[in-house]
């Protein structure tokens, strides 16, 4: 019988980007081919505006996109103010206005 140690040892936790809904994903890469370049480095989430009135997080929204979390996608899109502050800091020279405006896009076809 295994000794009890008072803990024990988590699932690994991972997340199957294969197992998530790809079409908004493709979709996105097709619709914004820049957004492919994005590197996660959160520049435009500390430049962004919407950022600093609200919960809003652009890097966190292409996360969603690529996990196909298209609802929680439609509930934070509308807190964009298109402003460009993102645009101007992206060192990967990712149009994140035009990304933005497609997911809006996307969803709009989508009925979401
Ligand atoms: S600043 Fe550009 S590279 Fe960095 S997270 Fe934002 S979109 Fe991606
Ligand atoms: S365009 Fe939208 S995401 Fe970019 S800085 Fe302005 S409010 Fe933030």
């Amino acid at each position: 019988m295994p000794t009890l140690w008072g803990y024990s040892i988590s699932a690994a936790r991972s997340i199957d980007y294969d197992k998530n809904d790809p079409l908004f994903r493709r979709w996105l890469a097709i619709a914004s081919p820049s957004s492919q370049l994005c590197i996660g480095c959160g520049g435009c989430t500390a430049a962004c505006s919407a950022g600093n009135l609200t919960e809003f997080n652009i890097r966190r929204l292409q996360m969603l996109v690529k996990r196909g979390e298209s609802r929680e996608t439609a509930e934070q899109l509308h807190k964009c103010m298109l402003c460009g502050k993102c645009l101007l800091v992206c060192p990967r020279g990712v149009d994140t206005r035009q990304m933005i405006l497609s997911m809006k896009r996307f969803l709009r076809e989508h009925d979401q």
